[in-house]
């Protein structure tokens, strides 16, 4: 496979002519063209859009937030996966005008759509460590809230362990100017990078997002049941916030409610929505709570 040639090309210092092998450049040549797509694709903005998925109360049903989930429609690819797009973007210095594309869209739309509904309405949305160490982030949080007029209380910035790890001092001061600004942060997919319980305690945040790693194996896996409920307890005791990441079935709801998780968002209660569904979503949701 392509790291065993690198690997071998290492090793054979002048033979490196192994690096070349047909497989890699094939690869290689493949991850070209997508970035030259997504480089076209990020002139106009037009082949994007954002998704929305409710962030639910697990006790009362009730649809508290949602998060905001980029997604990428290229003419020639079909939809193409964050998870594949996004690690390109980051390379290419692309997250940068992403990422405040999301804000933005996400802040405007969660705007008219609160202010229809007259529900004031939190948001979430994802932020890569690029962000963090090429731009001035508090700079393009304060921009975006500016042009929408969207309350810097409704928004959650979303942050992962790495990021925090890798330019802490840096990522640190930043943390603090948009806490200053009102904003909340949350901490995404924890459980999964280098969780040090004393970094959770310095850094200012609100919410603890619980990897779906974890809850997916919930109901079957002693060890998953004991982490969960560990953080659970961790989090409680540092007045965290906690969201249950992935949860797909009645089973993985019933354990994170009866272990005092009080938010909850996967597909048991619904996949991410374009704004309109999105909108249905909460319409609905607003009927069964008030009849
Ligand atoms: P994430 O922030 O942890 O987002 C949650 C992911 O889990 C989303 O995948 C969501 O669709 C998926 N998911 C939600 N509920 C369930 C469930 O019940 N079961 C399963 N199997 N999956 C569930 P998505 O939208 O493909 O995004 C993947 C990752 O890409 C995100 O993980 C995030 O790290 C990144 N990403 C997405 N949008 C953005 C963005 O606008 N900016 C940045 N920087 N990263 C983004
Ligand atoms: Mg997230
Ligand atoms: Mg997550
Ligand atoms: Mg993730």
């Amino acid at each position: 496979n392509a790291d065993s040639a690198m690997n071998k090309a290492k090793e054979s210092g002048r033979n490196t002519y192994h690096f070349f092998t047909p497989e890699l450049d094939a690869k290689a040549q493949a991850k070209r063209a997508i970035e030259r797509d997504l480089r076209k694709a990020v002139q106009s903005f037009d082949e994007f859009h954002v998704v929305y998925q409710p962030i639910v109360d697990i006790k009362t049903g009730q649809m508290k937030s949602a998060e905001a989930l980029v997604r990428w429609h290229s003419a020639e690819r079909g939809l193409v996966s964050p998870e594949q797009f996004i690690p390109l973007a980051e390379r290419n210095h692309l997250i940068m005008p992403i990422g405040e594309w999301v804000l933005e869209t996400a802040c405007r739309e969660i705007q008219d759509w609160s202010r229809q509904s007259q529900t004031p309405f939190r948001v979430s949305i994802n932020l890569s460590s690029r962000q963090f160490r090429e731009q001035n982030l508090p700079d393009v949080v304060k921009g975006v809230l500016d042009r929408t007029g969207f309350d810097p209380n409704q928004l959650s910035l979303e942050i992962t362990e790495t990021l925090m790890m890798e330019n802490l001092d840096e990522a640190l001061v930043m943390l603090h100017e948009l806490k200053k600004m009102g904003v909340r942060l949350s901490i995404d997919d924890f459980g999964t990078g280098y969780s040090s319980l004393n970094y959770l305690k310095r850094f200012p945040l609100d919410t603890l997002k619980i990897d779906r790693m974890f809850v997916r194996d919930v109901t079957s896996n002693p060890e998953d049941a004991a982490m969960v409920a560990a953080i659970l307890t961790m989090a409680q005791s540092l007045n965290l916030e906690v969201v249950g990441e992935g949860i797909e079935t009645l089973e993985h709801n019933n354990f994170l409610r009866e272990k005092g998780c009080q938010l909850g968002q996967g597909y048991y209660y619904s996949r991410p929505l374009r704004i309109e569904e999105f909108n249905l979503f909460a319409e609905k949701r607003e009927l069964e709570n008030t009849g």
